[in-house]
C-alpha cells in the first residue's frame, strides 16, 4: 500500500482510489493548495519556459477552484 502525505496538512494519505482527494486528505485540503498555488502562480511575473499551456492551465484551474469553492459554501 502506498501512502503520500497530504500537500496542505501532511496527513498520511491512502494512495488508492478510495482516496478522491490525492494526494490531498480532504476536499478543503484540495481547496486549500489549489489556492496557495493560484496565488503563488499569479504573484510569479513570467515562467522561465514560456509555455503557453501554462496560462491556459493557470485559468482552468482557477475557474475549477472558483466552482468548487461555490460547491463548498453551499454544502456547508
Ligand atoms: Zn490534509
Amino acid at each position: 500500500m502506498t501512502t503520500v502525505n497530504c500537500p496542505s496538512c501532511a496527513k498520511p494519505v491512502e494512495w488508492s482510489e478510495t482516496s478522491e482527494f490525492r494526494p490531498f486528505c480532504s476536499k478543503k485540503c484540495q481547496l486549500i493548495d489549489l489556492g496557495d498555488w493560484a496565488t503563488e502562480a499569479h504573484s510569479i511575473p513570467a515562467a522561465p519556459s514560456g509555455n503557453m499551456a501554462d496560462h491556459i492551465d493557470e485559468e482552468a484551474i482557477a475557474e475549477q477552484f472558483e466552482q468548487q469553492q461555490k460547491s463548498f459554501f453551499n454544502n456547508d
